[in-house]
């Protein structure tokens, strides 16, 4: 059989059409939120006081009284058990950036049978065994339970499968001794923490009703839908979720084409059917379109709570997999899971707002609005100067260095894009212009420019990783594997020191017997001529930039994932961390052990995957074809014909290459290293093995080669 059978019979497979089951077309407004323990389900189905308990829990962060919560599991066991469900799952989220989740039935024995039992206990706390989860040396093996606690703020849903139904309860995931194991704890705990902030600096300029502040946050996701009959045919994305070899297709993304064009039909019923799981489940899924890549699509759900947003999102990539699987698709959320062609990202638009003021990034209708919205900017500003390293480490992987820094993806550098007015109104700032008020004691900063501020003014410019875009922030250099809680956790928490420090300013300069609207002014100079530097709404992708930033600006350009980690745990970090109660010092450096890690071993299994290939499809299908040539060769010497053979050499030197360099780096994987190894020495014997095999993938005969192209995969459907 030739090498090629695999692939000839996935082809033949995708041609032949696949037939989903089709889904019925649903009314949303009917099907949003249906599998939801919402809102109105809880107004409708608890008894009044307890309604009012948990809605003061879930606005105002108070704690859950007991006997509410028994009160609550009962009416969400009743809800759920009508709807069919058996089980429930606390759901988690640990430090592997994944979902996890623990099933338990609710049956308890009574008699000779069983009935259906579930109380506050089992819905506010659970006990996974959950030692296998990385902690980073927090838990000692005899206390490695971790303890799951219900998060109140984000509502328990219903999971439908083909068999049976479970309620599903969002989850914090913490140690015996108070750490946390996950990526919500710190989400929550850095919420807190700039709504804290905020509140203070909204009360300085004057405001005395002042409802709660909290981060919002609307992540837009892109991914890749390959044929399941080619993905089973990939070692690589089985295992790595990124192909490791391939040639460059002869067509690719150079017409542009595929951006925004019709979605195939394949696609659109695929994406119809994940929709609607998303709304049963109350993801407000508002977008979907073609990207860049062939192969290549995004969603975008309306913006939520950054807690909800978390774990909507999260939701989100798990109903992508399952859902794209019955389509006969795999969705791959890698951030270049195709190496020359578009990578994806993970666009987390950002805001700070509360129910009184509204959005703080909003730039507002007056003079003193704006000038408080360009304190909110300010602080943002300081916040990615003081802290950029750190922005680089929240969004630091092994798959998202591939993206980063190629030539469609942000920069490693972390700047931040404001657009051209509200630049040139800091610079007037700086300048000392356009800063006094009007005499009427009204504030004036920027009256002039500001109002004709637009709405999309900020969304020009898609080279820089973090961008202002109207009435908030865009982190674009995260990753579309990531988990959007890091990032947020880091963009609250440095927010939350920026206008802390900003307060303080201000609080010192009007104690001293300053003017508010002065101070005010004095203080946007001072932090605009002091962090100014991460500002640029030039090309990011220019190797200017690259240059000037470093050199020029002092900024730091961390390229790799190794490089870019330790800033999770340095004393400015760790200190600001410990300041607003976030994360602690142990926490941090927990996170650093895990994520360092996570990418050595994601590298490892790269590279042993790339190895497997290598030797046990590449090098025979190589062989098998230089053997063809070398018996033509002979058998024309024999007649006496004369022959070309620079195809038998070319492929014969190659052969020679590929084996010299599996040699090479099945030695390399042989040594024990850490991140910096795997980075430095894995990945470059890895990436100079796939110019060989890519090298072969085009003169080797079509019918032996072993795996699917990229043609293949991108473009059959
Ligand atoms: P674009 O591709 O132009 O950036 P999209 O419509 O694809 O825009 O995505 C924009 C995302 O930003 C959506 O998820 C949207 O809900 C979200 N968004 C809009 N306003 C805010 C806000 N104030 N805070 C956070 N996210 C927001
Ligand atoms: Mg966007």
């Amino acid at each position: 059989m030739s090498g090629s059978a695999a692939r000839l019979n996935a082809i033949a497979s995708v041609a032949s059409s696949f037939e989903p089951d089709y889904v019925e077309a649903a009314e949303i407004t009917e099907i949003f939120g249906s599998n939801v323990f919402s809102d109105s389900v809880m107004r409708e189905r608890l008894p009044k006081p307890v309604y009012k308990s948990i809605k003061k829990t879930i606005e105002l962060g108070e704690k859950l009284d007991p006997t509410a919560a028994d009160a609550v599991a009962i009416a969400m066991k009743d809800w759920a058990v009508e709807r069919g469900a058996s089980h429930y799952a606390h759901i988690f989220f640990p430090l592997t950036g994944y979902t996890a989740e623990k099933h338990d039935s609710f049956i308890e024995p009574s008699g000779d049978g069983v009935i259906n039992e579930f109380s506050g206990k089992t819905l506010t706390q659970g006990e996974p065994d959950g030692s296998s989860f990385p902690n980073g040396g927090i838990r000692e093996t005899h206390q490695a339970r971790g303890y799951t606690a219900w998060d109140v703020t984000s509502p328990a849903y219903l999971q439908e499968g083909n068999n049976g139904v479970t309620l599903c309860i969002p989850t914090i995931f913490v140690s015996w001794s108070g750490e946390a194991l996950d990526k919500k704890i710190p989400l929550l705990r850095s919420n807190k923490a700039v709504g804290d902030q905020a509140e203070r600096l909204l009360k300085l300029f004057g405001h005395t009703d002042i409802a709660p502040v909290a981060s919002y946050a609307g992540p837009e996701q892109e991914y890749f839908l390959v044929d399941l009959n080619f993905y089973y045919a990939r070692p690589d994305l089985i295992a790595a979720d990124r192909t490791v070899f391939g040639a460059a297709p002869a067509k690719g993304q150079q017409f542009d084409d595929h951006y925004f064009g019709a979605i195939p039909d394949r696609v659109a019923d695929f994406m119809m059917d994940v929709e609607n799981s998303l709304y049963k489940v109350g993801i407000p899924a508002k977008t979907r379109h073609n990207e860049v890549a062939p192969g290549q699509f995004e969603i975008a759900p309306v913006y939520e709570a950054a807690n909800v947003a978390s774990d909507h999102q999260q939701l989100t990539m798990t109903i992508f997999k399952s859902v794209a699987k019955k389509h006969g698709f795999a969705c791959i959320f890698h951030e270049k899971p195709f190496a020359g062609l578009n990578g994806s990202g993970k666009h987390v638009n950002w805001s700070i707002a509360n129910k009184t003021q509204g959005n703080l990034l909003d730039p507002g209708h007056n003079p003193s609005e704006n000038a408080q919205f360009l304190t909110f900017c300010a602080a943002v500003i300081r916040s990615i100067h003081v802290h950029g390293g750190l922005f680089r480490a929240a969004i630091a992987s092994a798959s998202n260095d591939h993206r980063l820094g190629a030539n469609e993806a942000p920069p490693a550098i972390m700047s931040t894009f404001i657009g051209d007015e509200l630049l040139e109104i800091f610079e007037q700032i700086k300048a000392g212009k356009a800063l006094d008020t009007d005499g009427k004691g009204t504030f004036g900063v920027g009256v002039d420019t500001l109002p004709h501020l637009e709405r999309d003014a900020g969304d020009r410019n898609r080279t820089s990783p973090f961008a202002f875009t109207g009435n908030r922030f865009e982190f674009r250099a995260v990753g579309s594997t990531f988990s959007i809680s890091g990032p947020l956790v880091v963009l609250n928490t440095c927010l939350a020191d920026s206008i802390d420090f900003i307060a303080t300013q201000l609080e010192t300069k009007v104690a001293a017997g300053t003017e508010f609207n002065t101070a005010v002014t004095e203080v946007l100079k001072e932090i605009y001529t002091e962090h100014g530097a991460a500002v640029f709404n030039g090309d990011g992708y220019s190797s200017e930039w690259h240059e000037k930033a470093v050199s020029g600006r002092g900024l730091k350009n961390l390229r790799t994932t190794p490089e870019a980690l330790p800033e999770l745990v340095t004393e400015q970090t760790v200190s600001m961390f410990e300041k607003y109660s976030v994360l602690s010092k142990t926490e941090l450096e927990a996170r650093l052990e895990i994520y360092e890690e996570q990418y050595t071993e994601k590298v490892l299994v790269e590279v042993k995957t790339g190895l497997r290939i290598a030797s046990t499809m590449v090098v025979p299908a190589a062989v098998r074809f230089q053997t063809d040539l070398a018996q033509n060769a002979s058998s024309l010497k024999e007649l006496g014909i004369e022959g070309n053979f620079s195809t038998l050499e070319n492929v014969s030197g190659l052969v020679s290459d590929l084996q010299a360099k599996i040699a090479d780096l099945d030695a390399k994987v042989a040594v024990e290293g850490d991140a910096t190894y795997a980075c430095n020495t894995l990945l470059p014997a890895l990436n100079s093995l796939r110019e060989t095999v890519d090298a072969l993938e085009l003169v080797v005969a079509d019918d032996e080669w072993p795996l699917p192209s990229y043609q293949e995969m991108l473009f059959i459907k």
